[in-house]
């Protein structure tokens, strides 16, 4: 604390990210980022634009983009007009909150949950009710329901983090149709392991905004870009937030290379087709080994064992060079998160377990 902060600096509780050590040969499962590479394509991009051109400002809007991901969803009607880029999906959905969900009325998202999403509330001074799961972790769309003007807004994950737990079309549908004035925010991060987007209903529902990111599916995490496809009125809203803020939130590498994996939709169908195969196999072992496994549609797994401590499993993992995310909130306290790694990497991380679990 100082007198020199603003007042609002030290109510302010900000988000704790995984920790990116730096000691080499790590397995490192705690962070959800994808255990391939980024398309070639995108590598070659990024490369094309270092160099004398970086002395120039980036495009503003990084139409190029824009249009890559407008045309990979044109089937579903969308173009640029219906899509919005920013500095990683975390930027958009800070700008989400500013833009769309402060009415001065309490939204709503699930009590586990993104927790990025009560540190933009507290940054927005957005009041926010945090509506429980279901006993068996999933989102229940009645909870979301009946709410009227209450309420300022919906967001939530699809699938949900770190649950892991996917919440189908029909029950999405649901929220956007029982909340026609207000704007439901679907934070697709981890849609492209086994769920379906939303963007087919953006056409019919002018309330709903999907966000997505290139940094699982398309390994990108270190560039950071993100994107949000919803009606143009929602996307004019973003822009105009944006454009308050930073006008260049993308550098040239940054919209060369998301252009160029964007449009790489083979070796993205197979990366994320090995990531699913993983997923497939490391569930079977854990539930072998005794672990109760939520369903899971994302990259990483959700998963808890009866007999064992997770704060201890996971200081005995670190023990042998692996590092999974654990999170000391009461309902979730006995699960850890780990990511999907290569086949090598779970491999490791399961007979480490069974090392530790004997
Ligand atoms: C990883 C993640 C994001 C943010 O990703 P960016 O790297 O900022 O694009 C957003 N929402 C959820 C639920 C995530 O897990």
């Amino acid at each position: 604390m100082s007198k020199f902060w603003s007042p609002i600096v030290s109510r302010l509780t900000p988000y704790t990210p995984g920790e990116q050590p730096k000691i080499a040969n790590l397995v490192k499962l705690n962070t959800n980022e994808s255990p391939y590479g980024p398309s070639p394509r995108a590598l070659e991009a990024i490369a094309r634009e270092v160099g004398d051109s970086l002395r120039l400002y980036p495009n503003p809007d990084a139409e190029p983009l824009k249009l890559a991901i407008a045309a990979r969803h044109a089937a579903d009607g969308i173009t640029a007009r219906e899509v919005f880029v920013g500095n990683g999906s975390d930027e958009v959905l800070a700008h989400a909150f500013h833009a769309l969900l402060q009415h001065g009325k309490p939204i709503l998202f699930p009590d586990i949950t993104y927790s990025f999403y009560p540190t933009y509330s507290g940054l927005y001074q957005v009041e926010y009710r945090a509506v429980p799961l279901a006993a068996d972790f999933t989102i229940r769309a009645d909870d979301y329901l009946g709410h009227g003007e209450a309420i300022g807004g919906i967001i939530f994950p699809n699938p949900n983090a770190p649950t892991g737990c996917l919440m189908g079309l029909a029950e999405i549908e649901r929220i956007l149709q029982g909340n026609p004035e207000r704007v439901v925010v679907v934070d697709e991060a981890y849609i492209d392991f086994g769920g379906e987007t939303a963007i087919p209903l953006v056409q019919r529902y002018p309330n709903l905004l999907v966000v997505q990111t290139f940094s699982k599916s398309r390994a990108l995490a270190g560039m950071r870009v993100g994107f949000a496809i919803g009606h143009a009125d929602l996307i004019a809203a973003l822009e105009r937030v944006k454009n308050s803020f930073n006008s260049y939130p993308l550098d040239r590498p940054a919209i060369a290379g998301a252009t160029a994996a964007i449009e790489d939709e083979e070796y993205f169908r197979k990366t994320c087709g090995m990531v699913v195969a993983s997923r497939e196999k490391l569930v079977a072992s854990l539930t072998q080994l005794g672990f109760e496994v939520l369903p899971s549609a994302a990259n990483f797994v959700f998963a808890r064992h009866a007999q064992h401590d997770a704060a201890k499993l996971a200081a005995s993992l670190r023990g042998d060079g692996i590092i999974v995310r654990h999170f000391t909130s009461a309902r979730i306290n006995q699960f850890l998160r780990i990511t999907i790694g290569t086949d090598e990497a779970c491999g490791t991380l399961v007979e480490s377990l069974k090392k530790h679990l004997a």
